[in-house]
Formats: structure tokens, C-alpha cells, sequence
């Protein structure tokens, strides 16, 4: 591991005025879960480590509106059980439960996991070339071990997968991230939160150095709606997802009057398909339904040599997800 300064800041103010410094990456360090790995590994090799776990960012309150407020400190294990998010995000708990041990979830924090960096093997071993770690290096992967990447909103630049459970729910759940910098505050829509790679796969979020994530918020609870997580790996736990489906879904009469979902394991980042939610609004639950939006959301699918099975492993998660969903309901 190389030297690197470190800092710790007390208070909110002192840890958004620090100037990054001119050469080498300034990183944050939460629960480390990441970092640390990525660090004995030698792709993160950042010249200053700012360690944020002494600032007050470690609660859930409800906003004034009815929606959540998630601090960024706050520990996935402590965000899976709030009484708050059982009762009214309840994808969220699910999500999240379904992610990595308990003991890596006693670390993680909010932050942190929707910060976390692909699991892609070749962006984490320094010997291959990888276009995320190194711009300009090529893509090991495309010709390579791809069966777990990504088949959706992938470039011929990186074809890597956004690993995060959280990150999934607060996608269907139409999260906010709130950012601090210098004094100036930021919010952004999560759909706009995970950059697809083009030919900048190395630029993952639309952050400035600097930039602390200091909360997440949810709108108000839907009433009536029903959700369900549903995550297929290669073994029942301790495993990233193949495919994934975060669901919320609200039936009233005998229809459909709501429909938000995102899809993870398979693309870039947590997968919404608009066209594929508005094909359900207004109708009747049923089986082919289903399977018509989820030929929907996986339109444009770009399988490799080894990822294909996706395709249709995505599509029966999806439909899954959203019947599971219909009998709760
Ligand atoms: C063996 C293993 C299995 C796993 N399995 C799963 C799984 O199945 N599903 C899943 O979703 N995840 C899984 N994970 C990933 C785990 O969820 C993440 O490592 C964790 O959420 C990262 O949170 P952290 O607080 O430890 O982040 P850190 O390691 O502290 O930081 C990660 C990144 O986020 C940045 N960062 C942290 N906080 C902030 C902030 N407030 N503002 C700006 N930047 C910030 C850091 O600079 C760093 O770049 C697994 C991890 C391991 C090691
Ligand atoms: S898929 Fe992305 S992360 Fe993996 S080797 Fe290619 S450029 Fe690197």
C-alpha cells in the first residue's frame, strides 16, 4: 500500500473546506468495506484518506413533507431494520438484507454503498488493462470473463456492472442524493446519479472532488402500493447479484395505478425502463402483461460471449418480482 496524509475531521464545515490536493485522488473513507479492499489491491491509491466517521451524519428523521431522511453515515444494518423503513420502504430493507454478511453490513454505510466500485475482476486486478482504472487502457473484459457484466447501457469502452443492492431500491424508489461542498449545497435525482460509461467509464457520478454525500432522502411513502425485492445469484447469500428487481406496485379495482421498478446485476447502473412502467399503468395484472413489460425494459440488451443467459434470466426476475408483488398486493 502506498503513504497517504489523513485527516478527521469533527464538523461538517471542516470536512467540505478541504481543497483536494493536486496530484492523486482525495477519497472519503466511511465503513472502508470498499475502500480499504481497493486500496490493498492497488486500484485506489488516493494521496489523502478524509475519514468522515466522526460527523453527526449518522440518522434516519422524517422530512417535513413525509418522506426520509438517511444520513450518509448510517450503517446498512441499522438503515435494513428502522422501524420507518419496514414499515413504508420496505424493498429498501429487503435490498439491503440481501447484500454482502451481516458483519459487512454492521460497516457499510448509505454513502459509502452508493458509492461502491464494480466487482468486474479485471478493474481489480492491476496486471489486466482496464478502461475504469486506467482511461485509455482498453477493456479486458469485453473479449474476456464477462458472464457476470452488463448487458444494458454498456459502451464498447466498459461493459462493467453496478454491484449495489441498495442502490436498486432507491432507484425504483425515486431517492435524492444530497451533496456538500465548500459551503454549497446540491441535490440529484438518483436516476441521474450513476453516469452510463461512454468513453468515460472511469467518470461514474456527477461529483466534483470534494463532493460528501451527507444525506439520502425518500419522498413520501405511496399509499397502497406493495414492494418486493427479489435477487437471483449463483448462491443464496454472501453473493452479488446475476439479476435483481426492486418493485413497487399498487393495484387498485383490479389495476394497475402504479408502477415503478429497477432492475440491477445486468446494466451499468440500476435499470428503470419508463416505457416498460407506463405499459403496465392502467391494467389488469396478468402473466402475459408482465412478460411484455419485461421484453420492454430488456430491449436493446447487448449480451457478450458469456453474459446471454441474462437476457432471459432478467426478464423471468422481473416478471417474478412483479407477481410476487400482485399476490401481496
Ligand atoms: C465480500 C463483500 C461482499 C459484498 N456483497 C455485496 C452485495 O451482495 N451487495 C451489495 O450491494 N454490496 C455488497 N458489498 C459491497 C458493500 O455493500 C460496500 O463495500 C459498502 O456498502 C461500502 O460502504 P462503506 O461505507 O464501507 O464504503 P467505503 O469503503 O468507506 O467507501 C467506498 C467509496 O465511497 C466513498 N464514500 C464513502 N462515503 C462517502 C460520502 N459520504 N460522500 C462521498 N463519498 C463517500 C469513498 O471515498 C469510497 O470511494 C460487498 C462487499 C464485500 C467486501
Ligand atoms: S468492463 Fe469496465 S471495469 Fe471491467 S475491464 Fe472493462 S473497462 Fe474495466
Amino acid at each position: 500500500m502506498d503513504n497517504f496524509h489523513f485527516s478527521r475531521p469533527t464538523t461538517l464545515t471542516e470536512a467540505t473546506a478541504i481543497t483536494p490536493p493536486p496530484t492523486g485522488a482525495f477519497r472519503f473513507i466511511a465503513g472502508g468495506t470498499t475502500l480499504v479492499d481497493l486500496m490493498k489491491l492497488g486500484v485506489e491509491t488516493p494521496s489523502l484518506i478524509v475519514d468522515i466517521n466522526t460527523l453527526p451524519l449518522d440518522t434516519i428523521e422524517p422530512t417535513p413533507d413525509g418522506g426520509l431522511k438517511i444520513g450518509a453515515l448510517v450503517r446498512n444494518s441499522a438503515l435494513a431494520q428502522h422501524p420507518a423503513v419496514l414499515r413504508n420502504y420496505a424493498v429498501l430493507s429487503q435490498a439491503l438484507l440481501s447484500g454482502a454478511s451481516p458483519q459487512l453490513r454492521n460497516m457499510a454505510t448509505t454513502g459509502g454503498n452508493l458509492m461502491q466500485r464494480t466487482r468486474c475482476i479485471y478493474f481489480r486486478d492491476t496486471v489486466y488493462a482496464c478502461n475504469k482504472r486506467t482511461p485509455g487502457s482498453g477493456c479486458s473484459a469485453i473479449d474476456g470473463h464477462n458472464r457476470t457484466l452488463a448487458i444494458l447501457g454498456a459502451s464498447e469502452h466498459c461493459i462493467a456492472t453496478n454491484p449495489s443492492d441498495m442502490n436498486v431500491a432507491l432507484t425504483a424508489l425515486d431517492a435524492t442524493v444530497h451533496v456538500q461542498n465548500k459551503g454549497r449545497e446540491r441535490t440529484i435525482p438518483i436516476q441521474s446519479f450513476f453516469l452510463l460509461p461512454g468513453d468515460t467509464p472511469h467518470l461514474e457520478h456527477p461529483l466534483e472532488p470534494g463532493d460528501l454525500i451527507t444525506h439520502v432522502t425518500l419522498p413520501p411513502p405511496i399509499p397502497g402500493v406493495q414492494t418486493i425485492y427479489l435477487k437471483l445469484r449463483d448462491r443464496a447469500s454472501y453473493e452479488f447479484a446475476l439479476s435483481s428487481a426492486a418493485v413497487v406496485l399498487g393495484i387498485s379495482d383490479g389495476k394497475i395505478h402504479r408502477a415503478q421498478f429497477a432492475m440491477g446485476g445486468i446494466a451499468t447502473r440500476p435499470w428503470r425502463s419508463s416505457e416498460a412502467e407506463h405499459l403496465l399503468q392502467g391494467r389488469a395484472p396478468s402473466a402475459a402483461l408482465f412478460r411484455q413489460a419485461a421484453e420492454t425494459a430488456l430491449h436493446g440488451a447487448h449480451p457478450r460471449s458469456e453474459n446471454g443467459f441474462k437476457v432471459e434470466l432478467a426478464k423471468r426476475c422481473l416478471v417474478r418480482a412483479l407477481t410476487l408483488a400482485t399476490k401481496t398486493a
